[in-house]
């Protein structure tokens, strides 16, 4: 199949170059050719979509999120994390394959109308399920046409040795019990689920790419850690982590280690280019200049940092150093949507108030590359911008939007006007998976019904969890006023 795209205003983010009235042609699953209309390649074309009134963007890659909690958007009051958790780990513990799958579906179709072609899920799900339900997710892109970069979630640490919970009441412990036991497993049997859950999912040329991703460090034993890394360089994965999310996290890291989190991801040799660092809020300068000396890939999520109260990462600070920022929304349990228009928006703005040197502050093409180039860089795969050789994974957005009119500079307006709603037609892999804004793939309200019945099917099971799960709240709440004071 070749496809040729006539008359769009190219964003190519080649150098951030932009072509009006360009060209672009699809052969199969790759662009092979970008250019001006002037030099119109060769036909023949077996379809040509005519662009003239549209935006021509690399397709956004949503470097972090958690599938698995589409289902439960809007539902909790804001918390800080500690508290949020015990919330929605509660809410998971009665998910099966099918209500998985439904998360997925709704989350992934969401994401792709709103310009996102590729996404990293940091899948965690229910132990009760074969992968933690990580096939029904897969399934769940697959049938969508959704690029997905998998990384299955692991942790072996009990959870109370993760927080610094002292003084606990003694009749939490039933609780905390089944804290540990949804998330932790024994060091080798994870390991060995990690490799055989790759072998069995990891297909890139059905648009699944699989790898570890270990939960946090301070979760995780050191032959965890390394266990995994090990992992992903054998079989040349990337790994996705989280990192400092919490000034509690990062009190447990000089806790357990004497040292930051991030430099004991150092010591261990697991701070690597292939690495994702999802938030990284609390670290210090030492820790900004080894990610960027590294190579690896610092992941900002604005919305959810806001939402938990997480703090802000130093991105401006990254960027400073030559280091990698990839974006993402983060799971629909702490963000509520799954919208890139609306993490790239937050990460050009929140940052400006807290750098008085304005020429730190993120600058819209730092935003844009952050939602697609630096995404791709990170995950190893050949997209997220318009040259010929890489993935045909593209978004056309319609011109005739109050977001583009009058059109004065399409990357600001990208950044600061657009959300999401000019998207008109997106391309993964060379196939047209949105046209006119719907699913070419899959009817968009069967999807609704099918996560509406998902989560009613569950509803007495999430108000019994959450109920359990509210006994923590006094007990999480103090720890969080003794780290931060009140
Ligand atoms: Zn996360």
């Amino acid at each position: 199949m070749r496809t040729l795209i006539r008359g769009a205003l190219l964003v190519t983010r080649d150098q951030y170059t932009i072509i009006d009235n360009g060209v672009l042609v699809i052969d199969g699953t790759h662009i092979s050719h970008v250019g001006p209309t002037e030099r119109m390649p060769a036909g023949p074309f077996d379809r040509t979509i005519d662009a003239r009134r549209m935006i021509a963007i690399p397709g956004m890659i949503n470097a972090h999120c958690h599938s698995a909690a589409n289902l439960v958007r809007g539902l909790f009051a804001s918390r800080p994390l500690e508290i949020w958790r015990a919330y929605y780990r509660a809410s998971l513990r009665d998910m099966r394959d099918e209500d998985f799958y439904a998360s997925a579906l709704l989350g992934g179709l969401e994401m792709l109308k709103s310009g996102t072609t590729t996404v990293m899920d940091h899948f965690f799900g229910s132990q009760r399920c074969r992968f933690m339900g990580a096939g029904a997710a897969i399934q769940a892109m697959r049938d969508l046409g959704l690029r997905h970069v998998i990384a299955l979630t692991l942790a072996d640490k009990k959870y109370e040795e993760t927080i610094p919970l002292e003084g606990t009441a003694p009749d939490l412990a039933p609780e905390i019990q089944r804290m540990s036991q949804s998330e932790t497993r024994e060091t080798r049997a994870w390991l060995d689920e990690c490799e055989a859950f790759i072998d069995e999912f990891h297909a890139p040329g059905k648009l699944t790419t699989c790898c570890p991703g270990p939960s946090a460090v301070q979760r995780c034993t050191d032959e965890l850690l390394t266990g995994a890394a090990e992992i992903a360089r054998k079989k040349n994965l990337p790994m996705h982590i989280h990192l400092a999310e919490t000034k509690a996290q990062q009190m447990m890291g000089e806790r357990l280690y004497g040292t930051s989190l991030l430099s004991h991801l150092e010591s261990l040799a697991v701070l690597e280019s292939n690495l994702s660092l999802a938030h990284g809020i609390w670290i210090d300068q030492e820790d900004v200049e080894k990610i960027a000396a590294a190579g690896a890939t610092l992941v900002h999520n604005p919305a959810s940092n806001l939402r938990l109260g997480s703090g802000l990462a130093p991105v401006p600070q990254v960027l400073s150093a030559g280091g990698h920022v990839a974006l993402g929304t983060d799971g629909a349990a702490s963000n509520d949507g799954q919208n890139m228009f609306d993490a790239l928006r937050l990460s050009a703005l929140i940052h400006n108030p807290v750098r008085t040197d304005f020429r730190q502050w993120v600058t819209p093409s730092q935003a844009l590359a952050m939602a697609t180039g630096e995404g791709a860089r990170a995950f190893g795969l050949p997209c997220g911008v318009l040259v010929p050789g890489q993935l045909a994974d593209l978004v056309l957005l319609r011109r005739d939007t109050a977001a583009f009119t009058p059109l004065n500079d399409v990357v600001n307006q990208l950044v600061y006007c657009e959300n999401g709603a000019s998207v008109d037609t997106v391309i993964v892999n060379g196939e047209i998976v949105v046209e006119g804004g719907r699913s070419t793939r899959i009817n968009d309200e069967e999807v609704l019904e099918l996560a509406r019945r998902s989560r009613e099917r569950l509803n007495p099971s999430i108000e019994r969890e959450m109920a359990a799960a509210q006994s923590m709240e006094p007990a999480l709440a103090d720890m969080y006023f003794r780290v931060f004071g009140r």
